[in-house]
């Protein structure tokens, strides 16, 4: 009666942190990189804004540098567009539950609107097209609570404080130490409603260590 547990287990899932930095970062360590272009342009736009901003009202010298600002961020919309879709499809492809955090709910960067609102956007689209993918698929999609997703130790629940600038995630409590985009991702995973069976897919056995492997489109 009832699924066996080889079916139960044969539900892959996966916990996924976006970052600042333009890098998805996988619970099983995987980390998708955007291409070098992408990043390129995202710093682009945001010398060719500052220029605007110092650009005097109504002249025709702040008309010109606007249309510079517009070129960019289209440029910057289809390259997204692009590295979106190929990761979505890449995600759908091979996981059955894919968990991301709740952006609605999510505070990444406090003083600092540029980056933020770009990253909305653009860890938005990823996720909306991850979901029309996972619905075509018979897959899932699921947001979870986004709170402390940094900080909490995937191994042991303790809250281990750091800053954005601290790469590793170091519990002092547990002794695990790891990638600290790995351990939110983890964490994500650990969020997610799909059973402990379906959980367990898809995380790297944290206790033998780890390898983060680096993909580009
Ligand atoms: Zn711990």
């Amino acid at each position: 009666m009832g699924a066996s547990p080889e079916k139960i287990n044969s539900v892959t899932s996966i916990g996924i942190d976006v970052g600042l930095n333009s890098c998805v970062t996988l619970s099983n360590g995987e980390q998708f990189d955007s291409p070098i272009y992408y990043r390129k342009s995202e710093r682009s736009l945001a010398v060719q804004q500052k220029r605007l901003s110092k650009k005097k009202k109504g002249s025709s010298n702040r008309l010109i540098q606007k249309l510079k600002v517009v070129k960019v961020h289209r440029k910057i919309r289809n390259q997204r567009l692009d590295f979106n879709h190929k990761l979505s499809r890449a995600l759908v492809d091979r996981f059955d539950w894919i968990v991301f955090e709740d952006l609605s709910i999510m505070n990444m960067v406090k003083d600092h609107h540029l980056a933020k609102s770009i990253h909305d956007v653009a860890w938005g689209q990823l996720i909306q097209m991850a979901k029309s993918k996972a619905e075509k698929a018979g897959n899932f999609v699921e947001l979870v609570n986004p709170f402390n997703t940094s900080q909490e130790c995937s191994g042991c629940g303790n809250i281990v404080r750091k800053g954005p600038s601290v790469r590793i995630h170091k519990c002092p409590e547990c002794g695990l130490e790891l990638d600290r985009d790995v351990n939110a991702a983890i964490n994500i995973l650990n969020r997610c409603t799909v059973g402990t069976t379906g959980r367990a897919c898809g995380v790297m056995d944290v206790g033998l260590g780890y390898e983060v492997g680096s993909h580009s489109f």
